[in-house]
């Protein structure tokens, strides 16, 4: 086999809870207002929508616990979300075979260059910009389905500097994981190592630098980030 004629990019990865293995990253696909409270501060009707997905990227998954504000925005949002990580996939995978899929779960924030994102939706242009960059999904670890099951209620709870922002419910998703699994492999081939990011609750807002954004839901513990 040929070597690389360049230094070898590096595979991202999650720790896993209780494992000495990492769990190797593929792709990172997120689904957009999938929960109606939110699409409605969005200003859209959660009735009349499809489900919408866009991607970031690996290795903007961020395991630091620190969050460096970017670049060339003053808008960044924090998005409370559910990572959920593939062990396998296919294309056309049945809603009733979606579930056998899934490897375990990790709490995660969609941050957001909101004022970057709101620029491009008037555009008509993708949003990459204002989603996909540096250090822009910080996540916790892992946690194995066969550990803590596939739980579809629980409260998630997304404060910063103590104070409440964010509050839902899991049961509120428009479109559950088995939704969105079946949904995505009518249009990719879904693999190992893909993860999906579950949509936000109502309550999205601004961080500053020095904010502490602290994460809960049961049985995942919390998850919490410091914007610098
Ligand atoms: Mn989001």
């Amino acid at each position: 086999m040929a070597r690389y004629a360049i230094p070898e990019p590096k595979i991202k990865t999650l720790p896993i809870v209780g494992k000495d293995e990492v769990f190797p990253v593929r792709r990172v696909y997120c689904i957009g207002r999938n929960y109606a409270a939110h699409a409605v501060e969005m200003g859209h009707d959660p009735d009349k929508e499809d489900p919408f997905f866009f991607q970031k990227n690996p290795d903007n998954l961020n395991l630091t616990g620190r969050f460096p504000y970017p670049p060339k925005s003053s808008d960044v949002h924090h998005e409370a979300e559910v990572l959920v990580a593939l062990k396998s996939g296919g294309t056309n995978i049945e809603y009733a075979d979606a579930m056998s899929h899934v490897y375990g779960y990790a709490l995660c924030l969609d941050m957001t260059r909101r004022d970057r994102q709101g620029e491009m939706k008037k555009a008509g242009r993708p949003w990459e910009i204002g989603k996909a960059f540096e250090h822009s999904a910080p996540c916790g670890p892992l946690h194995l389905a066969s550990d803590v099951g596939h739980p579809t209620e629980g409260d998630i709870v997304l404060t910063v500097n103590g104070e409440l922002r964010q509050e839902g419910n899991l049961n509120q998703m428009i479109w559950k994981v088995p939704d969105m699994i079946a949904y995505l492999s009518a249009y990719y081939e879904l693999a190992p190592g893909d993860v999906i990011l579950s949509g936000t609750p109502s309550g999205v807002g601004p961080v500053q630098k020095g904010d502490v954004m602290r994460l809960s839901l049961e049985p995942f513990g919390h998850l919490e980030v410091t914007v610098t």
